[in-house]
């Protein structure tokens, strides 16, 4: 098993969760380390929307941008349809459905979102909080602290309240001017506002015991020097009061020719990298008509399915002939050769590349 190398944590990690939590995450580990794929995952990604009111990336040097919403826009456009799927809002009815089938498989770790800004579903609020009383150990969400805030400025305090455990804010900056040119389309002052909120709701003892706030950044030439020299770090921490910070290098979806600037990227083969994605974690689109076995491909090209309209159940879908044959690809070490045995999109997979992080002068 090889750790994704293009994700890093600034600082320490909350080392102060449950005997509960640390469980899951034991079982999170050992799935990666011993290649076991076991008969559910540890974690399933139920994409309660695949829209975005946020274009980021569309400033640096790619026109395709970092964000896979609007690449798979763009992919749309070029007639590439079967390659991709609609934008859309997942029926609550589904959720429910899905959420159940999880709990009674054993799944610990619930994430409300895979592309798209899940605070833009009118029922996010009600998806936490069944999952609350479901009493999944971890249930997450990346936003970017816009979406629905930007109509009602308290979702994310209610979000905490509802009984979210990992709450990741897609920042990116750490002051307005910076923030404009990388999250493209933000405001700076909301997405102020929804992480003050989601702070304060948890300082005064209103959210779940393990739930930690955390800023994200995308390390883009934009914000390079912010994050290198610290600035970033004090800010989300020191001014903002969140738990901790986690860095992405950069981001390319599957198959695109990046061309960032602050980061030099190395292909690594099969000898050096097994990936542990396909062995705990899977993702539901928001429609239900497809599952994948990780999530950074963001393209349809390992599907496991439909689990929706009496198709088959997630658990059927995680034991597919197509999981099971990304999982031999990585434990027999094979996924980087060409014909059969090979795996195209692991071969393109941003996670197959190690950075090596590239100073930038302000
Ligand atoms: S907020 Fe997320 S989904 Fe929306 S444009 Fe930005 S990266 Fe893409
Ligand atoms: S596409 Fe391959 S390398 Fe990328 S996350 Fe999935 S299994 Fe891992």
């Amino acid at each position: 098993m090889s750790q994704d190398p293009t994700f890093r944590i600034l600082g320490n990690a909350p080392s102060d969760r449950s005997e509960r939590y640390e469980a899951y995450r034991r079982e999170w580990d050992r799935r990666g380390t011993e290649l076991d794929g076991s008969d559910h995952p540890v974690h399933v990604d139920l994409e309660s929307v695949a829209v975005c009111d946020l274009r980021c990336g569309s400033s640096e040097e790619d026109p395709n941008g970092f964000c896979q919403i609007w690449t798979h826009e763009h992919i749309r456009k070029l007639g590439f349809n079967e390659h991709t799927y609609q934008k859309g809002y997942m029926d609550p009815r589904i959720y429910t459905v899905l959420l159940n089938q999880c709990a009674d498989m054993g799944v610990s770790s619930i994430k409300l979102n895979y592309r798209g800004e899940p605070s833009l579903h009118p029922e996010i609020v009600s998806f936490v909080r069944q999952a609350s009383d479901l009493g999944f150990p971890d249930i997450m969400m990346n936003t970017n602290g816009n979406g629905g805030a930007r109509t009602y400025p308290e979702l994310f305090a209610e979000l905490v309240e509802a009984g979210i455990t990992d709450l990741m804010f897609s920042v990116d900056a750490a002051d307005a001017e910076s923030y404009a040119k990388q999250r493209v389309g933000g405001e700076w002052d909301i997405l102020l506002h929804s992480v003050n909120s989601a702070v304060t709701a948890r300082a005064e003892g209103k959210s779940a015991p393990d739930c930690r706030i955390r800023a994200s950044v995308v390390r883009t030439f934009l914000n390079a020097a912010d994050v290198d020299s610290g600035r970033m770090e004090a800010f989300w921490k020191n001014e903002m009061g969140v738990d901790w910070m986690s860095i992405s290098e950069c981001y390319f979806p599957a198959g695109a020719t990046h061309q960032w600037k602050a980061a030099e990227w190395a292909s690594l083969s099969a000898a050096e990298f097994q990936c542990p994605d396909p062995f705990r974690r899977m993702v539901v689109t928001w429609d239900g008509k497809h599952t994948m076995p990780c999530c950074q491909g963001f393209t349809l090209e390992i599907d496991g399915g439909e689990v929706v309209s009496g198709a088959q159940s997630i658990r059927e879908a995680w034991t597919s002939q197509n999981f099971d044959r990304l999982r031999n690809a990585h434990r027999d070490r094979t996924w980087d050769k060409d014909g059969k045995e090979g795996e195209p999109i692991c071969r393109n997979c941003a996670v197959t590349k190690k950075p090596t992080p590239i100073a930038v002068e302000v």
